[in-house]
């Protein structure tokens, strides 16, 4: 009976031992393992230009090309032309507000107006008139009109059409400062 007494015992201390050994073991197998968060990657570039429409009321996107690294005279293009009836409304391309009503030899009368975050500018060359009312400092919505189709400054007398350029403005934000940018692959 000792002896199964014993046995018993040891078996009992033994069976304890292994417990204790598994209860120990017990968090160093069952790892809870934290999911990893998927990561949202947006590949959207914010320093990319917004969408903009076509500023040229009636104008398809098959009726125009990208014509921006042509070259005009002994310099390249860098705008897209936009050919209309004269005094067809020429429209904003985004919201954004009027900076510079601006005469110039080239570009005879011209818009520049800002983006709303102000990192660009959208340059309205050519234009036969502005919209009755058009001042500097008004906020202007995508698809109001800001002028009209024409051939003011260098533009081809017979061939009406706006000359529309995309500029990133340098850091100081000034309208007549920046780096042209194609805007034809935007253009809806
Ligand atoms: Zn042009």
């Amino acid at each position: 009976m000792k002896k199964i007494a014993f046995i018993v015992i040891i078996s009992i201390i033994a069976m304890l031992a292994w417990m204790a050994a598994g209860l120990d073991k017990v968090p160093h197998e069952v790892r809870i393992v934290q999911p990893r968060p998927i990561a949202t990657v947006t590949f959207q570039n914010p320093d990319a230009p917004r969408p903009m429409i076509i500023p040229v009321a009636g104008v398809d996107r098959s009726a125009i090309r990208d014509m921006f690294d042509e070259v005009r005279g002994n310099r390249r293009h860098e705008a897209i032309d936009i050919l209309a009836p004269r005094g067809t409304p020429v429209i904003a391309a985004d919201d954004g507000v009027v900076k510079k009503l601006f005469t110039s030899v080239p570009g005879g009368l011209t818009v520049y107006q800002f983006d709303p975050d102000e990192r660009y500018c959208y340059y309205y060359a050519h234009l036969d008139g502005y919209a009755p009312g058009l001042r500097e400092g008004q906020m202007l919505r995508r698809g109001e009109v800001l002028g009209y189709v024409g051939t003011t400054g260098n533009a081809p007398k017979d061939t009406p059409h706006l000359h529309f350029a995309l500029i990133r403005l340098d850091p100081d934000r000034h309208w007549w400062k920046g780096t042209y940018v194609n805007p034809y692959p935007l253009l809806r």
